[in-house]
């Protein structure tokens, strides 16, 4: 998508610190991190929300938690704890109409988020 930021970071026409890459996903570092470690994680299709999740792509989902699972192995984040949040919609504050998880974690995280 044109005027999409994370499509535009996928074509790297926007730069971004990359955390890891396949032909299916990419993750890359937030630029304002809200934890010592704050990555994104993305599916390389466009897909704007939960809400416009189509059933046949059910299955980059299961894909992106493995990958999750991988980068908090490799950021030493797997033992101390992390987690992964998807903001969906306005009163979420999903800011960028790209799906995304983000994955937090290097300190203690509060519940219930604000
Ligand atoms: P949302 O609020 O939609 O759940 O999350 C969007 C996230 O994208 C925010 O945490 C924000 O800091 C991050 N972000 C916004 N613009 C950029 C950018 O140009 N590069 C990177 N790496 N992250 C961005
Ligand atoms: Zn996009």
């Amino acid at each position: 998508m044109t005027d999409c930021l994370f499509c535009k970071i996928i074509e790297k026409k926007v730069p971004a610190k990359i955390a890891y890459e396949d032909d299916k996903v990419l993750a890359f570092h937030d630029i304002s991190p809200q934890a010592p470690t704050h990555i994104l994680l993305i599916p390389k299709k466009h897909i704007a929300s939960i809400n416009d999740l189509p059933e046949q792509d059910s299955a980059i989902i299961g894909y992106l938690h493995l990958i999750a699972k991988k980068l908090a192995q490799e950021l030493k984040i797997d033992q101390s704890g992390f987690r992964l949040v998807i903001n969906n919609g306005l009163d979420a504050g999903q800011a960028v109409s790209h799906i995304h998880w983000h994955v937090l974690g290097g300190r203690k995280l509060q519940w219930p988020p604000g």
